[in-house]
C-alpha cells in the first residue's frame, strides 16, 4: 500500500477524469458497469482492473474442477439469462460474462492491468484521485473520479492463507495453495493431501481423485455438505415447451430464492432435521458402515457457515470408489514425507495441497486517506453494508454468502444508479453517511456476528472490517429477501444521507 496522505494535494493536472471509476471487474464490476451503462447513459466511467481480464475470482483460480457451488441461474445476473446446467465451471461462466461484455459494448470501458495502489478524498474539490501502477509497464499514473464503486471483492488475489505449521521446510514433495496453483503441477499417480473440507476442497477433489494415486481431505473438523443432480428439472421443463429463455430464468430465479429462504429459514428453526436431512444425503453415498460422526458431522449448525453443494454427489462418489478419503485430525508436524499427525498416525504425500481460504482483503488494498488523514475502515459504521461512515462518494458490494453473491449486486446497482441521478438533479457533489440522532448512542458490534456466520478468513480480519449498529440499516444483513424489499424503497432524503 503506498502513502496516501498527500497524493489529492500532489496530483498533477494531468490526472484522467471519470465520473465514476468501478474497482475491478468480476462479476460485481461488470454488472455494475452494465447498470450504470443503461441507467446513467450521461456519466462517463471506467472500470479500472489489476488483472490482465475480466473474470476476478474466475481467472485468478486455476486449480482443477474450478466451479461454482450456486445455481448461476441466480448467480447470474437478472438480465442475462442463464441457459446451461446449474453448477458452471469457471470456464462457462468466463463465457457468459465475456457474452454480457460485448452485448453491451462494455469492453470500452475497461483498463486492464492497471492496479490501484491509493485513493485520497479532497473536500475542497470533491474528489478521489487515484494512484495506480501499470503492471505491464509499471508506468504510475492518476485517475481522479467523483466516485468509487467498490467491486474489488473480498480477498487478496494472488496469495491464499496458509498456516504456518510445524516443519513445513522439512517436507521433500510440494506444497501449493489453491489460489496459486501451478499450471504445469504434475499430479498423475502421486499421493495428495488436501488440507480443508470447504468448498474448495470439495471441487478440487473429485476433479484430481481418478488421475492421482490417492487424495486424502485432512480436516480439522468435518462441514456439512449439500447433495442434488446438476440439472434443474422445471427449466428443463419449460425448454421442453419452447417457453423462452428470460422467462425461464426469472421462473427459476424465483424458485430457487424462494427454496433457499425456506431452507435458511428451516435451517434456524429446525436445525436438527436439516442436519438429519444433510447426512442422509451422505449416508445414501457412503453405506451404512461409513463414520460419518468422525467425518461429516460438525460440531456447528447448517447455516452457520456456507453449504457447499455437490453436484450429482461427486466427492462422495470418488470416497465411495476409494480414490479419495478423509481423515479428521489434527497436524501435528509435516515430515519429510507427508504429515504427522495428533492421533499419532502419518500420511504419506507427495503433494500436499493447502485449501485454507484467503487473506481478508478490505476494499482492495488500497490506502484510503480523506483531507490527508489516513482512513481505517474500522472506525466506521456501515450503512447497509455498502456504505461508511465519514467516506464520501463510495460504495462497496459485499455480496451474499448464504445466497448467491451476484443477488446482491443487482440490488446494489440499482441504489448507486439511483443515487447517482439523485445527486444529479439535486447538483450534489458530496454524499456521506452518518448516524442520526435516532441512532445515537446505538450498540456498535463488529461486522458480522461470529455465532451466525463464522468462517475462518473472516474471524481473522474482522477487527480490519467497519463496525455494524443494532439496527438494518446499520448492518449487512445478508438477508437478499429483505434487502430485495428494503432497498428499492431506500429514501435518498433519509437524514442519514448527508449532501453538500
Ligand atoms: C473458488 C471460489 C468459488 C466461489 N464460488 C462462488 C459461488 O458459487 N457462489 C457465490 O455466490 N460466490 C462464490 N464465490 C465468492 C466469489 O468471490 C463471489 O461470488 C464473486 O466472484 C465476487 O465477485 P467480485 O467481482 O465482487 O470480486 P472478485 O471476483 O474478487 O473480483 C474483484 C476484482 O477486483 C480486482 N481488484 C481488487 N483490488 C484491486 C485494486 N486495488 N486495483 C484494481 N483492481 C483490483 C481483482 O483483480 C479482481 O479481478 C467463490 C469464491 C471462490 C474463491
Amino acid at each position: 500500500m503506498s502513502d496516501p496522505t498527500t497524493l489529492a494535494e500532489a496530483a498533477p493536472q494531468a490526472a484522467e477524469h471519470f465520473d465514476v471509476i468501478i474497482v475491478g471487474a468480476g462479476m460485481s464490476g461488470i454488472g455494475g458497469a452494465y447498470h450504470l451503462a443503461r441507467r446513467c447513459p450521461g456519466m462517463c466511467f471506467v472500470i479500472l482492473e489489476a488483472q490482465a481480464s475480466f473474470g476476478g475470482t474466475w481467472i485468478s483460480h486455476r486449480y482443477p474442477g474450478l466451479r461454482s457451488d450456486s445455481d448461476l441461474y441466480t448467480y447470474g445476473y437478472s438480465f442475462k439469462p442463464w441457459t446451461g446446467a446449474p453448477i458452471a465451471t469457471a470456464g462457462e461462466i468466463l463465457n457468459y460474462m465475456s457474452e454480457v461484455i460485448e452485448e453491451n459494448d462494455l469492453g470500452q470501458h475497461v483498463r486492464y492491468r492497471h492496479s490501484i495502489t491509493a485513493a485520497a478524498w479532497s473536500s475542497e474539490r470533491n474528489l478521489w484521485t487515484l494512484r495506480v501502477t501499470r503492471t505491464d509497464t509499471g508506468e504510475e499514473v492518476q485517475f481522479t473520479s467523483g466516485f468509487l464503486w467498490m467491486c474489488q471483492g473480498y480477498y487478496r488475489h494472488g496469495e491464499g492463507y496458509t498456516p504456518d505449521w510445524p516443519g513445513m521446510d522439512r517436507f521433500r514433495g510440494q506444497i501449493v495453495h489453491t489460489e496459486t496453483w501451478p499450471e504445469d503441477l504434475e499430479y498423475r499417480d502421486r499421493k495428495i493431501v488436501v488440507i480443508g473440507s470447504g468448498a474448495t476442497a470439495a471441487t478440487l477433489i473429485p476433479a484430481i481423485a481418478g488421475r492421482s494415486a490417492h487424495v486424502t481431505m485432512l480436516q480439522r473438523s468435518p462441514t456439512y455438505f449439500r447433495i442434488g443432480r446438476n440439472a434443474i428439472e422445471i427449466a428443463d421443463e419449460l425448454r421442453e415447451l419452447g417457453v423462452q429463455e428470460d422467462w425461464i430464468h426469472e421462473i427459476v430465479r424465483r424458485k430457487i430464492q424462494y427454496e433457499q429462504a425456506k431452507f435458511a429459514r428451516r435451517a434456524f428453526s429446525e436445525p436438527e432435521a436439516v442436519k438429519q436431512e444433510l447426512l442422509g444425503q451422505a449416508r445414501s453415498y457412503l453405506g451404512p458402515d461409513y463414520d460419518l460422526d468422525a467425518h461429516f458431522t460438525p460440531r456447528y449448525r447448517p447455516w452457520q457457515q456456507r453449504i457447499a453443494f455437490i453436484p450429482d454427489g461427486d466427492l462422495f462418489r470418488a470416497i465411495r470408489d476409494g480414490a479419495a478419503s478423509v481423515v479428521t485430525d489434527e497436524i501435528e508436524t509435516f515430515t519429510e514425507t507427508g504429515i504427522k499427525l495428533k492421533s499419532g498416525g502419518h500420511l504419506e504425500a507427495d503433494i500436499i495441497v493447502s485449501a485454507t481460504g484467503f487473506h481478508l482483503n478490505v476494499l482492495g488494498d488500497i490506502g484510503f486517506s480523506i483531507d490527508g488523514e489516513p482512513l481505517r475502515f474500522s472506525d466506521c459504521v456501515t450503512y447497509r453494508g455498502m456504505m461508511f461512515t465519514g467516506v464520501p462518494n463510495l460504495v462497496w458490494v459485499f455480496g451474499y454468502f448464504r445466497a448467491s453473491w451476484t443477488l446482491r449486486v443487482d440490488i446494489v446497482s440499482d441504489f448507486v444508479c439511483r443515487l447517482l441521478q439523485h445527486m444529479h438533479e439535486t447538483g450534489a457533489r458530496k454524499v456521506t453517511v452518518a448516524l442520526r440522532p435516532e441512532d445515537q448512542g446505538m450498540a456498535l458490534l463488529p461486522w458480522a456476528d461470529p455465532e451466525n456466520f463464522n468462517p475462518g478468513y473472516l474471524l481473522r480480519g474482522l477487527h480490519l472490517l467497519p463496525k455494524r449498529g443494532d439496527k438494518p440499516e446499520w448492518q449487512h444483513t445478508q438477508d437478499h429477501w429483505a434487502d430485495g424489499k428494503a432497498f428499492p424503497n431506500i429514501s435518498l432524503r433519509d437524514p442519514a444521507f448527508v449532501y453538500e
